[in-house]
C-alpha cells in the first residue's frame, strides 16, 4: 500500500500540492452552506457546485483532491429523514462527483495541444488522486469538538469504531485512491480509525492528519508525537500530518511528527484566521496572505513535508501559489 504513495510521490517529482478549502469555495460559487452537514449539504442540493470547485482547484495544480464528505454522515444524514439507503447513496456520490471532475479534467488536457497551459488553467496530464475524507466524530456532532477534542467519558473507543464504521466502509468501496482522516483531534480517535482499518480489512490506503491550536500538541492537549506514533504503527497508513492549523504553527509541528514517522508528510494548514465558534463564523482579515502563506512552504518542504496544500478559507488562488512554488523547485533541482 505505502507504494501508492512512493510512486505517485516520485512521479510528482518528490513533492505534490493537495487542494484547497471546500466550503469557502462552494459559497463563493453561491451555495448555501449555514446546516449542521455544512458542504455535504451540497450534495444534496448542488453536486455541479462541488464538480466545479473540484476542476478549478485541479485547473490551479492540485494533484488531490479531497471529496465533499467531510461532515457526510449515515448519522447525520438520517438526522435529516434520509433513510439509509439514501444515506449510504449520498457518501458514494461524493467520491463520484470527485471522480467525475477527474475525468472532466482529464478529457481538457487531452484537448489542450499546448500541453502546460491555456489562457492561465494548468491543464498538464499527471496522476491525479482522489481522496474521501473522513471529518471526526466531532465534525459530526457540529458543536465545535472537532477544535476541543474534548468528546467526554461516554465516547469510547468503541463508540467512536462504531459511528465511523459503515461510512469508511463505503467510502472505500466508491473507488477513491486514498481516505483522508482529516482534522483527526484527540489520541483516541487516531486509534479507533487505526483498529477500523484493520478489523474491516479496508484495502484503501489512508492518511491521517491532526490539527493543533499552539503549535505542540494536537487540539484535545493529547500529544503529537503520540498520535503520529498511532499513525505510524500501521501499514494502511501512507502519509502523516497537519491540516486547519494557523502556518505560523506549522513549522514546529512537523519536527515534532518527524521525531516519530518516516512516512510522507502532508501539510495543509488554514489561512491563519480566526474562528468564532460562537457566531460560526470565520474573523475577517485575521489571516495570511497567499504570497505569505507561500512564504512557508519551502520551508516546511526542507523540514521535511512533502504533500502541501490549504483547507479553510484557502481558496484556488493559494493552491496556485503552492504549484507555483513547488514546480519551480523541482526544476531548480533538475538544472
Ligand atoms: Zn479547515
Amino acid at each position: 500500500m505505502s507504494s501508492l504513495m512512493t510512486d505517485f510521490l516520485r512521479q510528482a517529482g518528490g513533492t505534490a500540492v493537495v487542494d484547497g478549502g471546500l466550503a469557502t469555495e462552494l459559497e463563493r460559487h453561491g451555495a448555501d452552506l449555514n446546516d449542521p452537514l455544512w458542504s455535504a449539504k451540497c450534495l444534496l442540493s448542488s453536486p455541479h457546485l462541488i464538480r466545479e470547485v473540484h476542476l478549478d482547484y485541479l485547473e490551479n495544480g492540485a494533484d488531490i483532491i479531497i471529496t465533499a464528505s467531510y461532515q457526510a454522515t449515515i448519522q447525520g444524514f438520517k438526522a435529516k429523514g434520509y433513510s439509509n439507503e439514501q444515506s449510504e447513496a449520498l457518501l458514494r456520490k461524493s467520491v463520484e462527483i470527485a471522480r467525475e471532475a477527474r475525468d472532466v479534467y482529464y478529457k481538457r488536457c487531452t484537448l489542450c495541444s499546448s500541453g502546460d497551459e491555456a489562457d492561465g488553467r494548468i491543464l498538464k496530464k499527471r496522476q491525479i488522486l482522489v481522496a474521501a475524507s473522513v471529518g471526526s466524530y466531532g465534525a459530526y456532532l457540529a458543536d465545535g469538538s472537532e477544535y476541543s477534542g474534548k468528546y467526554g467519558d461516554s465516547v469510547t473507543l468503541e463508540v467512536l469504531k462504531n459511528f465511523h464504521r459503515r461510512r469508511v466502509q463505503i467510502l472505500a468501496d466508491s473507488g477513491p485512491d486514498l481516505i483522508a482522516f482529516e482534522t483527526v483531534p484527540n489520541m483516541i480517535e487516531a486509534q479507533a480509525y487505526v483498529e477500523l482499518l484493520e478489523e474491516e480489512d479496508i484495502k484503501i490506503p489512508a492518511w491521517f492528519s491532526f490539527n493543533s491550536k499552539d503549535g505542540i500538541n494536537v487540539v484535545s492537549g493529547d500529544s503529537l508525537m503520540a498520535c503520529g506514533s498511532i499513525a505510524e504503527s500501521c501499514k494502511k497508513v501512507v502519509a502523516v500530518g497537519i491540516n486547519c492549523t494557523p502556518p505560523r504553527f506549522i513549522h514546529g509541528l512537523i519536527l515534532s511528527l518527524k521525531k516519530v514517522t518516516t512516512k510522507p508528510i502532508i501539510i495543509y494548514p488554514n489561512s491563519g484566521e480566526s474562528y468564532d465558534a460562537n457566531r460560526k463564523e470565520w474573523v475577517q482579515n485575521t489571516g495570511v496572505s497567499d504570497a505569505d502563506f507561500v512564504s512557508y512552504v519551502n520551508k516546511w518542504c526542507e523540514l521535511g513535508a512533502s504533500l502541501v496544500g490549504g483547507c479553510c478559507r484557502t481558496t484556488p488562488a493559494t493552491i496556485r501559489a503552492i504549484y507555483r512554488t513547488l514546480s519551480s523547485n523541482v526544476i531548480s533541482q533538475a538544472n
